[in-house]
């Protein structure tokens, strides 16, 4: 699929106004014009606020909103559309704190519509299965000290990270924060992440041999000046995971950080495509399942 690019100029030519994103969102939900979800009748007449259109057989109402991640949302799309914007092209991610004064919302509105896109991200990357060589390692972000296992982890939440190793390059990258890095956590991260029969490198740390059962697992204790060699790839993902957390929101903990991660791998992942991210996330929030406001 070829999305298109966007720049702070494009996107306020296409969207000044709230009929402007409207006018997408019916183009893209009806491509072939408006159908009536109760009825399938073809004739529908736009209501005075336009986000609503009368099936001129039945009378039902549907809101071109109904069915989106908009769905329920008492905001202008304008304010939506926007949103999605700054958060698509912002590299180091948003903070509500700046999203809110962008878009003229309360920074809990904000904290909302960010938590959203980002569960949105999160879904639209859950749909790929890591495949190839795969570098699969855990770490511990947040807290104060540093540390890996043991020692310096506590206050840190861990989390399971895999990579692709495409020789000279990165591919698909997945993280899942968790409560700790056991059998469990393993197998349920794989078994959602990677297609099965991979080649898997790890450093063969205890809770990871679970992979052996669904993978080619290769574990290779791994002195921590060889490290790179054998794990190149995911360590490299992980010092860029720490800098975006800190750079950001000052270290992440608790329940927040899958958020944290679910848009720093969206991102990472289409990091060639850096530019077409405001589009892409435009129709990810149009073909999304609603979201719960709370
Ligand atoms: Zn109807």
């Amino acid at each position: 699929m070829n999305t298109p690019e966007a720049s702070f100029l494009t996107w306020q030519q296409q969207f000044r106004t709230n009929k402007d994103c409207l006018q997408y969102l019916k183009e893209m939900k009806w491509p072939n014009g408006f159908m009536c979800p109760q009825c399938g009748h073809d004739n529908g007449i736009d209501l005075h606020c336009r986000e609503l259109t009368e099936c001129s057989h039945c009378h039902k109402q549907t809101s071109v909103m109904s069915g989106t991640l908009f769905h329920g949302s008492h905001l202008p799309l304008l304010k939506w559309f926007w949103a999605l914007y700054f958060i698509g092209s912002d590299k180091g991610s948003i903070s509500a704190l700046r999203l809110s004064k962008l878009i003229e919302v309360n920074w809990k509105t904000a904290r909302l519509m960010l938590t959203k896109v980002r569960a949105a991200m999160g879904h639209r990357d859950s749909l790929y299965r890591l495949s190839g060589t795969i570098e699969l390692d855990d770490a511990f972000v947040g807290g104060k000290h540093k540390g890996k296992r043991g020692r310096g982890a506590e206050g840190k939440t861990p989390i399971i990270i895999a990579c692709e190793n495409k020789h000279k390059k990165a591919g698909f990258i997945a993280m899942k924060a968790v409560k700790n890095v056991n059998f469990k956590t393993v197998k349920e991260f794989v078994s959602h992440h990677l297609l099965a029969n991979q080649h898997v490198r790890t450093d063969a740390y205890p809770a990871l041999n679970i992979i052996d059962k669904t993978q080619q697992h290769e574990p290779r204790v791994t002195p921590s000046e060889k490290v790179d060699e054998w794990l190149p790839w995911v360590h490299i993902a992980i010092g860029n995971l720490k800098t975006f957390l800190l750079g950001t929101f000052h270290g992440v903990t608790g329940n927040y950080l899958q958020e944290y991660l679910n848009e720093f791998c969206y991102r990472y992942n289409r990091r060639f495509v850096e530019k077409q991210i405001p589009n892409r996330l435009l129709n990810l929030a149009i073909i999304h399942t609603p979201l719960k406001s709370t």
